[in-house]
């Protein structure tokens, strides 16, 4: 019997963005190349929902709200991405639970987690920041 996922998140990919987002830049979008905040929009990522892209004006860098980012690694839309790692990380469940709960494969999930353990203190620092509603 195949299970529908249990859990979701009220949110959506664009909101997930702006999450990223306010938490990488909390005063001006900056080029990760240069440093520069000489930045412009240039479109949504046609791959990857709710993903603003950017090109630096000063060194000609282009890049994206997940540059940089473990959200970068993983073919999961944003909010399946953040879902998977907030179920594992902040509220302790397993790879394969949180796979059971959400519906997204146990694979996408195992590689996810273990791309982002090594940056598990900066995304519970993240989830401190973030207060839903
Ligand atoms: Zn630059």
């Amino acid at each position: 019997m195949h299970v529908e996922r249990v859990i979701d998140l009220a949110l959506s990919d664009e909101q997930v963005a702006e999450m990223i987002r306010a938490f990488k830049w909390p005063r001006a979008i900056t080029c990760p190349r240069c440093g520069s905040a000489n930045v412009k929009r240039n479109g949504k990522s046609d791959k990857r929902p709710g993903v603003q892209r950017y090109l630096c004006k000063d060194c000609g860098k282009s890049f994206s709200d997940v540059t940089g980012t473990i959200f970068e690694r993983t073919r999961l839309r944003l909010r399946d991405a953040m879902l998977v790692l907030y179920l594992h990380f902040k509220l302790g469940l397993s790879a394969l639970a949180v796979s059971r709960e959400t519906g997204v494969g146990y694979k996408a999930v195992s590689n996810l987690l273990s791309n982002a353990r090594e940056t598990a203190g900066e995304l519970l620092r993240f989830f401190q920041a973030w207060e839903p509603g």
